[in-house]
């Protein structure tokens, strides 16, 4: 893996692949999103030039959750009315979740009678690392190059993996793309992408920052653009993209150009159980002194800290926000720690681009939480930026919509979709 191997992934895929039908006649694409113990899909029908404002149909959706335990299930939505179902499924990887899944959508079908003929999988790959920034068709040769990207993500390659191996195994006949995480941010200029550390070093084990999130990232600004029907020139959006796993990214442009996610996806914003900015010293006093092991402080970071570490309750808003009104104080500490980062990065931001045009809030926390929003953007006056205070209550549903009190720098919510996003990513390289 080194810069002279990068390369722009469709040109080399659609040469060395199998490109047999296209998009005249419309495809069907699944797209796969595989986390720790729980797998997305949803079933795409691809038509035409759409415009982006309006939206693919979705034959079937649905997702496998609670893999490895033996409540694992199978939910199911499909048909005409879109009705949902689920069943009990012994799964105990991700794989093992992919096959049935593509068992259930080839046997039952997409509950209007129709057994889809599969043309394409599409599967979010968190890491793409340095060579990686195009959605890529996978051949046996960029299957062995993926796996041996492991090593820069070992907490979240492995799933999407996965997923493309029982894809590969269940439906030989398939294409399967790989759309990455990391290709929206490819471009962010040096003084935002290195580490002030040796530039030998860097270089040799590649370290730099690759930003995370960019698939929602790009459907959120593309999204935006299309409703607005065209941004200004040099437009500056600050996008917060606030899930289990949280980040910010400054745009310009279309393009971003600086993000918060770092080499893994644990740098920056606080998350749900992910630390999020800390002191390289701390972890260093922690392996000296803390009697923890490497795995341990790993485990640690990941999994322990965050909303959850601060809080002692729950890395989730829903169960915090609940804990806030029943008086808890370290719930309250811990939310208003999550919104104050979450500020610092807006004002960072503000900087890097010179100014904000638009910010806008997605993912889990940022389309559903109010208060936390309210919490965000309450001391960003000085920036412009100031919210309507219904328009923020009332927000719902799938569009943009505005929730600032002022247009010009305005405050947004676009809920993300980023299943449908490698959809279209899928379609336009085959297609
Ligand atoms: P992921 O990173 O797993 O894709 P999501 O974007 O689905 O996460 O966000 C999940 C998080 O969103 C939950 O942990 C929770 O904190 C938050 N969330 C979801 N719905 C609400 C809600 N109605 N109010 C407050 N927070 C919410």
């Amino acid at each position: 893996m080194s810069a002279s191997t990068a390369r722009t992934c469709p040109k080399y895929a659609i040469g060395s692949g199998r490109i047999d039908r296209c998009g005249a006649d419309g495809m069907n694409i699944l797209v796969l999103n595989a986390g720790s113990s729980t797998l997305k899909f949803r079933l795409f029908r691809m038509e035409g030039n759409r415009p982006l404002t309006e939206p693919e149909e979705v034959t079937a959706g649905g997702q496998v959750d609670r893999i490895g335990k033996p409540d694992a299930r199978l939910t199911v939505t499909a048909g005409p009315e879109a009705r949902a179902d689920a069943k009990s499924v012994k799964v105990g990887t991700i794989r093992e979740a992919a096959r049935e899944v593509i068992r259930h959508l080839t046997a039952v079908g997409t509950g209007d009678g129709q057994s889809p003929v599969i043309d394409a999988v599409g599967h979010r790959i968190v890491h793409g690392g340095p060579t990686f920034f195009e959605p890529a068709l996978i051949t046996d040769e960029i299957f062995a190059e993926l796996q041996a990207l492991t090593e820069l993500a070992p907490l979240h390659n492995p799933a999407g993996l996965a997923g493309i191996e029982a894809v590969r195994s269940a439906m030989p006949a398939a294409r399967n793309i790989a759309v990455f995480d990391t290709a929206f941010h490819h471009n962010l200029p040096k003084t935002a992408a290195n580490y002030a550390i040796p530039a030998d070093l860097a270089g040799k084990f590649h370290l730099r920052r690759y930003g995370f999130h960019g698939i929602s990232y790009r459907y959120v600004v593309e999204r935006l653009m299309a409703h607005l029907r065209g941004p200004a020139p040099g437009m500056r959006i600050l996008v917060c993209h606030l899930g289990n796993g949280a980040s910010a990214c400054a745009v310009r442009d279309g393009v971003s150009v600086d993000t918060s996610m770092g080499f893994t996806p644990l740098e920056g914003l606080i998350m749900g159980t992910r630390c999020g900015d800390i002191d390289a010293g701390l972890v260093l006093h922690l392996l000296r002194h803390g009697q923890m092991s490497i795995e341990k402080v790993d485990e640690l970071l990941n999994r322990k800290c965050g909303l959850l570490g601060l809080s002692g309750i729950s890395g989730d808003v829903r169960d915090l926000e609940k804990a806030v009104s029943a008086g808890d104080a370290a719930a309250e500490l811990a939310l208003e720690s999550f919104a104050y980062r979450v500020r610092k990065y807006i004002g960072a931001y503000a900087a890097a681009l010179g100014g904000v045009d638009a910010l806008v809030f997605t993912a889990g926390i940022g389309e559903h939480s109010a208060s936390m929003r309210a919490r965000i953007c309450g001391a960003l006056e000085f920036l412009g930026l100031n919210l309507d205070a219904d328009r923020n209550s009332a927000a719902a549903g799938h569009d943009p919509v505005e929730i600032g009190a002022t247009s010009a720098p305005g405050v947004w919510i676009v809920p993300t979709d980023e299943e449908r996003q490698i959809a279209r990513e899928v379609y336009a390289l085959l297609g």
